[in-house]
């Protein structure tokens, strides 16, 4: 049979795609319905509801939504909710998508998420080239202001709640989530040392959650289903439906949203059409480029965030899935991403900032055709700095997880292509062969 999507988060965009982001379409196709169900519960209950249903962040980290909003100290006010809407992960279009197509959807979910966790502001940070995005969700939020679905004493409850929108100034580590909050204070997006951990001392130093746009869209259908309900959708611990960005050599590339537990290769062959122009394909990376890459042997895997980190250790990450042909050079694509992290560190530790440009330079000339024969071993052992063992995140030197996603082109290269590198590096260590590209 041949793979299909399961629609709850891209329904309405997909049904009434000539108009979704308006507040007219989005009511006349159930919008607000699950907040009014929300608004007669008690918050705990929305909170267990929630935790019910597995939902798990669909930003990158995985933590459990629900268990995350429990965190919160009791009796510390004020405290705030802090919508991601950054989306800088390299090739991840989906809450690009959210946005702009059904902003109704995310609202509600923010509502219903403030409603929980008792909250009275919230911030939507949103990346600052989302354009439309920002035009349309500003519009919708003045339109549910109007019909008061935001605002004060919200459809005839006691709970109030306002919704500020700020525009980033395109910054990838404005992405995570202590960055972003220190973004919002006004200050430079350096990320922060946890702990304290932002649900105990967040944004002005109050307590502070934050959740990306998808995991925020994904909560009205929770309160619509029931977390069981929502839970038996998915596989082990990853219930539900996930959002995947799917780009590269594909024939149909986009948004797919499926039930967890599909694999590979029914998103990659079957949703997306598979490899274009009758290629064989080299490699994908599996969660946006932070991911360490697979292989087309790990297409049967299924699309499940604790089988593809203990098992294939990657990770789903941000659900952007890049793949890439035979003809692909993977040297050149692992220092183009390797550019992209060094250009993007902010630069507050020093393992981050000067290894990841150390990484560039070496990739730059093991591309170019100039690679010395010690340059994987050297690779690898910059990264050793950066994230002692590789595989052991919680060694990591450095306060973010940028740190060590530079190092995910490298383990992708010398997991998978290393006999290739060598052979390009020359076994003489003379450099030959001169390409140079412009990528
Ligand atoms: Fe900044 Fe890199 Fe350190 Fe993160 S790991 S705080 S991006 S220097």
């Amino acid at each position: 049979m041949a793979p299909v999507e399961t629609l709850l988060v891209t329904k309405r965009l997909r049904e009434v795609s000539d108009s979704s982001w308006t507040i007219d379409a989005a009511v006349g196709s159930g919008a607000y319905e699950s907040l009014r169900k929300a608004l007669a519960m008690e918050p705990e209950a929305i909170i267990e509801e929630v935790k019910t249903s597995g939902l798990r962040g669909r930003g990158g980290a995985g933590f459990g939504a629900g268990q995350k909003w429990s965190f919160l100290p009791k009796g510390a006010f004020p405290r705030y909710l802090c919508v991601n809407g950054d989306e800088g992960e390299p090739s991840t279009f989906k809450d690009h998508m959210l946005v702009e197509r059904d902003p109704h959807q995310l609202i509600e979910g923010i509502v219903i998420t403030a409603f929980a966790i008792r909250c009275n502001t919230a911030f939507i940070y949103l990346r600052g080239e989302f354009a439309l995005g920002a035009d349309r969700l500003a519009q919708a939020l003045r339109d549910a202001y109007a019909r008061n679905f935001v605002g004060a004493k919200i459809l005839g409850s006691d709970f109030d709640l306002e919704i500020i929108l700020h525009r980033g100034a395109g910054c990838y580590i404005a992405g995570d989530e202590t960055g972003l909050m220190e973004s919002l204070e006004g200050e430079r997006a350096m990320p922060r040392i946890k702990p304290p951990f932002p649900a105990v001392q967040g944004l002005y130093a109050a307590p502070t959650i934050v959740n990306n746009v998808e995991t925020l869209s994904t909560v009205p259908h929770i309160i619509r289903m029931g977390g069981e309900e929502y839970a038996k959708l998915g596989v082990g611990r990853s219930t539900g439906t996930r959002i995947f960005s799917v780009s590269g050599h594909v024939v149909r590339p986009g948004n797919y949203e499926v039930e967890l537990g599909m694999s590979f290769r029914d998103l990659i062959e079957g949703l997306a059409g598979g490899m274009r122009d009758g290629k064989e394909m080299k490699f994908f990376i599996p969660g946006g480029a932070s991911s360490p890459w697979l292989v087309p042997e790990h297409l049967d895997a299924p699309l499940d965030m604790d089988h593809v980190q203990g098992e294939l250790k990657s990770m789903l990450g941000s659900g952007a899935v890049m793949v890439f042909n035979e003809d692909t050079d993977p040297v050149q694509i692992a220092w183009r991403l390797s550019k992209f992290f060094a250009h993007e560190s902010c630069g507050k530790c020093t393992p981050c900032r000067e290894g990841s440009s150390w990484i560039e330079k070496v990739l730059y000339r093991i591309a170019n055709g100039l690679g010395r024969p010690a340059d994987l071993d050297l690779l690898l052992d910059f990264g050793n700095n950066i994230v002692p063992g590789l595989n052991a995140p919680f060694a990591q030197t450095t306060i973010c997880a940028l740190g060590p996603s530079i190092m995910s082109p490298v383990v992708g290269l010398t997991r998978w292509f290393r006999d290739e590198v060598e052979q390009r590096i020359g076994a003489s260590g003379e450099p030959v062969e001169l390409k140079m590209r412009v990528l």
